[in-house]
């Protein structure tokens, strides 16, 4: 078989998927304007013929042995056609009998375009899972992010995939309110989490890459770098103000200063009374050191 899977330009996938097959369904991001991502600004969006997803997936199930999760990169392969989703869905199912779950990026603008019924028969095809970055909950943070959308839109794209049944593992970006806005910013991205109630919630700490129009902001001495007692002091307002009936919290991206875990509501209480402790002693905080620090 001569076939290999051949990944064009970089690839990004969530920590959580380190160990799922990726499979290119789409190439770049279908919107690729936000300020901060640098991702895929390299690469013009397409959607890659199935014969050619075809040749890979029968590559994998000759070499790799059991698959049992799949990623479906880049950037937002939720806005290729429901059709084509449909039939990739079932070859993936077909070629792998152990297979438990799909997943993918879902932009907010791809999910104004999918309909629930569509996320729902996706969902029985198996994508049950779907990556969003919220970014933020206040309309002025998600305008100067370029996000596309505002506060209310978010929400509502998030609870049509939540009437879907579709699970949603959600980001928000810290620090990306500056210091002026970082109490509204953390307040309202609550209120947004709480309104969609994802299934998984992370933070990761906004951070101007090369190539980019944040990156551009921050040359011009425009963007805040808030340090790791403001950051901790905002993840502190965060998580206060979650309300969430059976969500797992994680702040482990190696943005992060600080790495937390817990299940809310349970841990709620001890989330918050250790960064309260933090915000009273930041000396004696395990902050991560900036040389282990990454995107
Ligand atoms: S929608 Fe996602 S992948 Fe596309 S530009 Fe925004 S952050 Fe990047």
């Amino acid at each position: 078989m001569s076939v290999v899977i051949q990944y064009e330009g970089k690839l990004f996938r969530p920590p959580s998927e380190a160990n799922s097959l990726i499979l290119q369904a789409t190439i770049g991001c279908s919107y690729n304007r936000c300020t901060f991502c640098a991702m895929y600004r390299d690469k013009r969006f397409r959607v890659r013929p199935l014969e050619e997803l075809q040749g890979e997936i029968d590559w994998a199930r000759a070499h790799l042995g059991r698959v049992d999760k799949v990623f479906l990169a880049d950037g937002d392969a939720l806005v290729a056609k429901h059709s084509f989703l449909a039939e990739l869905l079932d070859r993936l199912k077909a070629a792998f009998p152990d297979l438990r779950r799909v997943s993918c990026y879902a932009s907010p603008q791809s999910l104004q375009v999918r309909t629930v019924d569509e996320m729902r028969d996706l969902k029985e095809r198996g994508l049950t899972l779907y990556y969003l970055g919220i970014e933020s909950g206040h309309d002025g943070v998600l305008e100067r992010l370029d996000k596309g959308v505002d506060a209310e839109e978010m929400i509502a794209v998030g609870r049509k995939a939540h009437e879907a049944g579709v699970k949603l593992s959600t980001m928000v970006l810290l620090g990306a309110g500056g210091r002026a806005d970082s109490r509204v910013h953390a307040a309202e991205s609550a209120r947004v989490v709480n309104a969609i109630q994802p299934r998984f919630v992370s933070t990761l700490v906004m951070t101007p890459v090369e190539d980019t129009p944040l990156w551009e902001e921050d040359q011009r001495g425009e963007v805040d770098h808030l340090d790791p007692v403001e950051l901790a002091c905002e993840l502190r307002e965060f998580i206060a103000g979650l309300e969430l009936d059976a969500s797992v919290f994680r702040s482990n991206h190696a943005s992060n200063y600080l790495a937390l875990a817990g299940t809310l509501p349970k841990d709620k209480e001890r989330l918050v009374s250790g960064l309260d402790e933090v915000l009273s002693h930041p000396e004696r905080a395990r902050f991560l050191p900036e040389w282990m620090r990454g995107l």
